[in-house]
């Protein structure tokens, strides 16, 4: 059981404290999202669970995170193992300037998966991802030839072919129009069945069009999680109610 058990985790940027006493138990194989005005730590808390934030300069963490009972902060993980466990897709697709193939069998590759198997890999992810049909006759084209919302599903198919447990997405469909959002929305509804998945979005329907859980950031604190449903329409705390009925955001 992939969860992820957050146990009271702070966070500086330097001396700016971003993340505050951030305890959550993120259930496996189902949508969480993250919710909360700009600047409120979404972006932040995302990149604790692979420990991205190692990547910035005078940043500490403080905490736990406990994936399959590991706590991965722990001074004995493999930050290249954790980070292959938790695949991450950003706002803006940002695939390698290479073939649709090469992207995608990059990472199998440098974890030293045989060439033999690589075929194979590369139309299992890009099936997975919805994207298949669409690039099949053309796998040796340049990825970045593919539309903004084949780009992003070619992410996700990157992020699948190193086999995760957990896929965090930061607002993968900011940059997308209506449809790719629908598209990326369908997907990310799939992939639950066999990941556990968190995503941040600023989009408040479309936390409810696709998420199990949500949680409500304000300040670096989380102030709410619950049932998606619960936290729209009953929510415990004033401020989760005012923000998602739209009186401040
Ligand atoms: P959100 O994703 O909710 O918009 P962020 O996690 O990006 O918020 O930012 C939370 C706070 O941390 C903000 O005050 C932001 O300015 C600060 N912050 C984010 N990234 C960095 C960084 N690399 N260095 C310093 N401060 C940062
Ligand atoms: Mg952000």
């Amino acid at each position: 059981m992939t969860n992820i058990d957050v146990k009271n985790l702070n966070l500086w940027y330097g001396s700016n404290q971003a993340l505050y006493d951030i305890e959550m138990l993120i259930p496996h194989k189902s949508v969480t999202a993250l919710i909360g005005p700009s600047g409120c730590g979404k972006s932040t808390f995302l990149r604790c669970i692979n420990r991205m934030n190692d990547t910035i300069p005078n940043c500490r963490v403080e905490g736990s995170i406990t994936i399959n009972d590991t706590d991965i902060y722990d001074k004995s993980v493999n930050v290249a193992q954790l980070r292959k466990k938790v695949g991450m897709v950003f706002q803006k697709a940002n695939p390698f300037p290479m073939s649709i193939y090469d992207n995608i069998a990059y990472g199998p590759k440098i974890h030293g998966v045989p060439k033999s198997q690589l075929p194979g890999i590369v139309e299992d992810s890009l099936r997975a991802s919805a994207l298949w049909d669409e690039v099949e006759d053309r796998l040796k084209t340049n990825a970045m030839s593919l539309s903004g919302g084949q780009q992003q599903r070619l992410c996700i198919a990157r992020t699948l072919a190193v086999k995760p447990d957990i896929i965090l997405f930061d607002e993968p469909c900011s940059a997308l129009d209506p449809i790719s959002t629908n598209q990326i929305e369908k997907l990310i509804m799939e992939l639950k069945k066999d990941y556990t998945i968190v995503v941040v979005t600023h989009n408040m329907q479309q936390a409810v069009r696709i998420s199990d859980m949500t949680a409500f950031f304000y300040l670096g604190k989380m102030l709410e999680f619950g049932p998606t449903e619960k936290i729209f329409k009953n929510p415990d705390n004033k401020e989760t109610l005012d923000y998602v009925s739209g009186r401040f955001g």
